[in-house]
This record gives C-alpha cells, structure tokens and sequence, in this order.
C-alpha cells in the first residue's frame, strides 16, 4: 500500500479518536461493512465469525479476527498501518476477547450501525452491564464530510453513470419489456467501469408513481415517460446514483409542463448548495418550485440523501432539518413528483459541496430524453 493511502487511514482513525474523546461513549465496535473500510480499508466479508475493530480514547486500535481470517486482514491496509490484530479460534469465546479489548467500567459503547443483530447480542451477552448504543453518532459526522481524494472517487463515478445514460438512446426501444431494458443498461454500468450493479430502476408509465420500482414484464409503449434511476460500484467502493426521464416519442402536454417545473426545481436546489445553507432550506426549496404547478403534493420523498460508501448515508436532506452544509458533504438533489396509476418523474444529480459553491458529479443533460 502507498503511503498516502496509508496516511489517509491514519487520519481517518486519529479523527475517530478525537471524535471518541468528546463523546460519552468509551469505545466503538466495528465490524465488517462501510464503517470498517472507511476507517481501516479493509473490505472484509460479513460472515457469521466475528471480526471486529475495537477503537477507544485510551487505547491503540485493535482488530479481533477469526485465525483463519488472519492472512486476509494482514494483506489488507491494516498491517501497513501497524494495526494491532488479535485472533481468536473456533473454540474461544470472542465476545469476551472483545469486552476485554474495551476500557474496564460501565460506561456505554457503539456498535457500528450494520452489525448484525445476532453480533449485537453476543456482545450484551458478554458486557450486560454496559449500555450500548449506535456508532454512527461517532462515526457518521466523519464520514459525512469527504476529503479530497474521496470527492475525486465519486466524480469519477459520477462521470461513468453519466457515461451509462449516454449510451441508453441506443438501448430503449417501443415493444421491449422494463426487464429487457434494464439487463442491457445494467450490462453498460459493467462496461463503464464499475465492478458491481447497484440497482436498475427503469419505470414506464404508471410504474414511475413508484419511486423504488425496479423493472418488470410491462412492455415500453410510445408516449409513456421512463424514469430511470441507475447505480453502480467503483473499484475503489464509492457509488453512483442518477436518475434521467426517457420518452419514445413525446409525452402529452401536461406531462411536459410538469416536467418543466420539475427540472426548475432541481436546478434551484443543485444552484443553493453551498456553505452555510441548511438541509432543510434544500429540501424545502424544491418543493415551494413544485407547489407553481400545484405538484408539491406529489414529492412524497425527501429530496436527497448522502452518499459515498453506501449509496444512502448522512446527510439525508430532511424537512427541518438544522444541519448545515459544509464543503466536503456530498449527497443528490432528486426531486420528483409521482401521480398514482399516471406516471412519475426523478431528476437526479450527485452534488459536493466546495468552497465557495457546488460542483456536480453528474452532467447529462436535464431535458426529457425525447427518442425516436
Ligand atoms: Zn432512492
Ligand atoms: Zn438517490
Ligand atoms: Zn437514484
């Protein structure tokens, strides 16, 4: 591993141990998952043995391991890091080692915010004295705000999905089916460098109503708006996530004016983001733009979400919300409007916040997608 990989790491821990020091929690306890490769780079599977990364104020960092998962854990980040790592074996209790690994008391500690249940219980099995909370409050906030070399990685993934609606003019055909569309698109996401298939969202006509459908047998008609939202992983573990509206031939005429008002609201809100705006003040915005065409009704979603390791993460972009936006967060602006047994409509953009303003990771253009 180069160094600077390695000193990113090393930040990334000495900033968790900061975080730990002014929180009320002795300790946080990771295991396999996004908090795990972002604090140590080790992208280890979740499996039924535990391994789990103990991080305290008080103490160097110590990664508990299955033996038979040693080597894995070695070849990972961890060693170059100098990363303390214990194994335990097939007959030995690991929730104990894991206890004792935790500064003595009865004060609370995390568990990272995916562990399995059944890890989550072994652990108050072992430790019933101790209150247990979610590591998120500790981990989250650092994960939230991006460093240089991750707002790269998502510009680049940015730029591949954008890649991948490019090339969906030449897939979308009258008289195929969503399902037929979507494995061609989501063959593209491979091809345009990403190692994994998120999701394939392709909705035609009523089916855009519903925010999460996937693909189905329904058969692409002329005239009836497709809203595709697609999503995929990079190499380096970092999402994508954009969502284009397609049409074969043109929608009717109401459709347009609401999709007009739509493509105002999410330019508006993209337009907003910059240091010192609010959450809330960005999810409100869309939805005062909708209001025009009497659609704000029909946004039954939040306006965004964060997104890095995980294709949903902090910040949400929630009605209220006080948080205020800070360079280095990066999340979508997806404003949408679903009209039930009608049609729907997406338009979203992954944005990070500068200094000074708002650069977006993706860039095709925002107008209804007409094909012939
Ligand atoms: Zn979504
Ligand atoms: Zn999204
Ligand atoms: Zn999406």
């Amino acid at each position: 591993m180069n160094s600077a990989s390695v000193t990113r790491f090393a930040d990334r821990l000495l900033r968790a141990r900061t975080a730990l020091e002014q929180s009320s929690v002795d300790g946080v306890l990771i295991t396999p998952g996004p908090d795990l490769q972002y604090l140590i780079g080790y992208d280890a599977v979740p499996l039924e043995r535990i391994t789990c990364l103990v991080l305290t104020s008080v103490s160097a960092p110590v990664l508990i391991v299955p033996r038979l998962e040693l080597l894995a854990a070695q070849a990972s980040p961890v060693g170059a890091l100098g990363i303390e790592v214990s194994t335990w074996d097939e007959a030995d209790d690991p929730y104990g080692l894991i206890a004792d690994a935790l500064p003595a008391g009865s004060g609370a500690y995390g568990v990272d915010d995916r562990m399995w249940a059944a890890k989550v219980l072994g652990l108050r099995g072992a430790m019933p004295h101790r209150p247990q909370v979610v590591a998120g409050a500790v981990i989250n906030p650092l994960r939230m705000r991006k460093d240089a070399d991750e707002v790269t990685a998502l510009l680049q993934a940015g730029a591949a999905i954008d890649r991948v609606h490019a090339g969906i003019p030449q897939i979308l055909r009258a008289g195929m089916t969503e399902a037929q569309a979507g494995s061609l698109i989501g063959e593209l996401i491979l091809a345009e460098g990403h190692t994994r298939v998120d999701f394939v969202i392709v909705a035609a006509g009523a089916n855009g109503a519903s925010p999460h459908h996937e693909v189905s047998d329904h058969v692409i008609a002329p005239g009836e708006p497709i809203v595709i939202d697609i999503g995929g992983t990079m190499p380096g573990g970092y999402r994508s996530d954009s969502t284009r509206v397609y049409c074969i031939g043109e929608p009717d005429a109401q459709y347009r004016k609401a999709y007009d008002c739509l493509q105002r609201a999410q330019a508006a809100t993209v337009a907003a983001v910059r240091p010192g705006v609010t959450i809330g003040e960005l999810d409100s915005l869309p939805r005062q733009i909708l209001a025009e065409e009497e659609l704000a009704e029909f946004f039954i979603h939040r306006t965004g979400h964060g997104i890095g390791l995980e294709t949903h993460e902090e910040p949400y972009l929630m009605m209220g919300s006080d948080l205020v936006v800070e360079p280095g967060m990066a999340f979508s602006v997806e404003p949408g409007f679903y009209l039930p047994g009608r049609y729907g409509a997406r338009i979203e953009d992954i944005v990070v916040c500068t200094n000074d303003g708002v650069v977006s990771a993706n860039n095709q253009p925002h107008e209804l997608m007409c094909l012939n």
